[in-house]
């Protein structure tokens, strides 16, 4: 069931490797289900900017919130942290998850909690 909650959510918010679904838990007390979305250790990313080479920096601090569509009938929410790199070019350039740019009727990006 795990394994296909995951495949589901994966296909939902097209990610791609290295990007992955790390978990996807119901919070009892909020009644809420959450999401967190993650990046595989090791993974390289040129510069969203201008395409160069750049060297990874590791996740940024805060953790971003988008809020998905309901998941049998909870609210969803998309936890993540964008990879950092430092291009030579550009400085420090954050890269943006698969799904972000992309306007979905069901997903509402929301502030930090
Ligand atoms: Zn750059």
């Amino acid at each position: 069931m795990d394994k296909l909650i995951k495949q589901i959510t994966t296909s939902s918010l097209n990610l791609v490797e290295p990007w992955y679904v790390e978990s996807v838990t119901f919070d009892s007390t909020k009644n809420q289900v959450d999401c967190c979305v993650s990046v595989r250790e090791g993974s390289s990313f040129h510069c969203p900017h201008c395409g160069g080479v750049a060297q990874s920096l590791g996740p940024e601090p805060d953790e971003q919130v988008w809020r998905h569509g309901d998941f049998c009938l909870y609210p969803t929410f998309v936890r993540y942290r964008r990879p950092r790199v430092q291009c030579p070019k550009c400085g420090i350039q954050e890269i943006p998850a698969p799904f972000e740019g992309i306007v979905y009727p069901f997903q509402i990006p929301l502030r930090k909690e």
